[in-house]
């Protein structure tokens, strides 16, 4: 099979709402970018279902809806995307190689994409539980009462009762956060203590609609899609006893992975791999790489500071480009 070669002024990786802000930025700014679209076309928000609050749609907007919206007015102004998945990168020459492959799967490379600058996008990943009935809805309920986010979604359980699933600090603010809407939060952890700092845990603790399920596992979740999540099924790690809880929200919030693995040891990452920028910018150690979204938040992870941080690194691409640019004209140096 022949390799497809493409080289561009701009390339962002992953279509999610910081990529495809960039786009938007990026092509209105005639820098003729190419979006890759990767494992998910439309990123997170695809697998959801009502965004509440994201600006701009007063009655809320289904997340597959939203991100078609944000891909469109990219279209509209010039930007190019291929769906293909990036397998290898070279960050050590100029111009930047990307190699791509069709699925995660191939092993073979299909295409080529040289950049003069690149913007990550890849976002992160939520982990799961890998349990029956968690996948994103038409197949789970995911997005239909299974959630890994208290800030998106907590505003749907008014008054009802739910569960929050670990026992490190993101649990922890989840668990409290949730009690704003929630008629009772149960934290269920599969140990016999909390991994998460003393001052989050005994907050959690002692909150009077907290409860904890310790040592135990939930082992599925049960409802419908007109109803959305009943029950869970868990299973006692010391006992061995199964037993059913019923609740009408399941928060998993046993962290998130930055799908940053590409660029271990070439940029700099925190523990954990989330992408490190450079003060106010977008910038990384690497002059004319860029990164924006859940792949450079740890913090925030909202499709509006997603969508924020790609307006910005778009900027920075193209004062990059444009300061390259003069520079190139006063020493005709040959490598741009
Ligand atoms: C179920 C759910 C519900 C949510 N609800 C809300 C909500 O109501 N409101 C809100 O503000 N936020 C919500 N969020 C959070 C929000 O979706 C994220 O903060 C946002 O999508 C992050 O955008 P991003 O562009 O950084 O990355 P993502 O949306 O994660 O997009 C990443 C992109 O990178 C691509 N990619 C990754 N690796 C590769 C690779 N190797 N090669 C090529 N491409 C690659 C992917 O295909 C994808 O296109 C929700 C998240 C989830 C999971």
């Amino acid at each position: 099979m022949s390799v497809k070669e493409i080289h561009k002024k701009v390339v962002i990786l992953g279509s999610g709402p910081a990529g495809l802000t960039a786009a938007i930025y990026a092509s209105r700014a005639q820098l003729d970018p190419l979006v890759i679209d990767g494992p998910q076309p439309g990123g997170q928000l695809t697998i959801t279902t009502d965004v509440e609050n994201y600006p701009g749609f007063k009655n809320g907007i289904m997340g597959p809806v939203l991100m078609d919206e944000f891909r469109e007015q990219a279209l509209r102004f010039g930007t190019e995307i291929i769906n293909v998945w990036i397998d290898s990168v070279d960050l050590g020459q100029r111009p930047f190689t990307l190699n791509g492959k069709e699925s995660q799967d191939s092993s073979e490379i299909t295409t080529v994409i040289k950049a003069d600058t690149l913007i990550i996008s890849t976002g992160a990943s939520a982990k799961w539980l890998g349990i029956p009935g968690e996948d994103p809805v038409p197949e789970g309920l995911g997005g239909n009462g299974v959630s890994a986010c208290a800030t998106c979604d907590g505003f749907f359980f008014r008054g009802k009762p739910i569960v929050v699933v670990g026992g490190g600090d993101t649990a922890m603010e989840e668990a409290l956060f949730l009690t704003k809407f929630a008629s009772q939060v149960t934290v269920i952890h599969r140990r016999d203590d909390f991994r998460a700092s003393k001052i989050m845990a005994d907050r959690v603790k002692n909150h009077e609609k907290i409860d904890i399920l310790w040592n135990t596992e939930v082992t599925a979740i049960h409802g419908t899609k007109e109803t959305g999540v009943e029950r869970i099924s868990l299973l006692n790690r010391v006992t061995n006893e199964a037993s059913e809880f019923e609740t009408q929200g399941v928060f998993i919030a046993i962290g998130h992975k930055p799908n940053t693995d590409l660029f271990k040891g070439v940029l700099d990452m925190d523990d954990v791999g989330y992408l490190i920028t450079e003060g106010k910018t977008m910038r990384t150690n690497v002059a004319g790489v860029f990164a924006c979204g859940d792949a450079q938040d740890s913090y925030y992870r909202q499709a509006i500071t997603a969508a924020g941080t790609g307006c910005m690194a778009a900027i920075d691409a193209e004062r990059f480009l444009a300061e390259r640019e003069s520079d190139v004209e006063i020493s005709t140096a040959s490598n741009w």
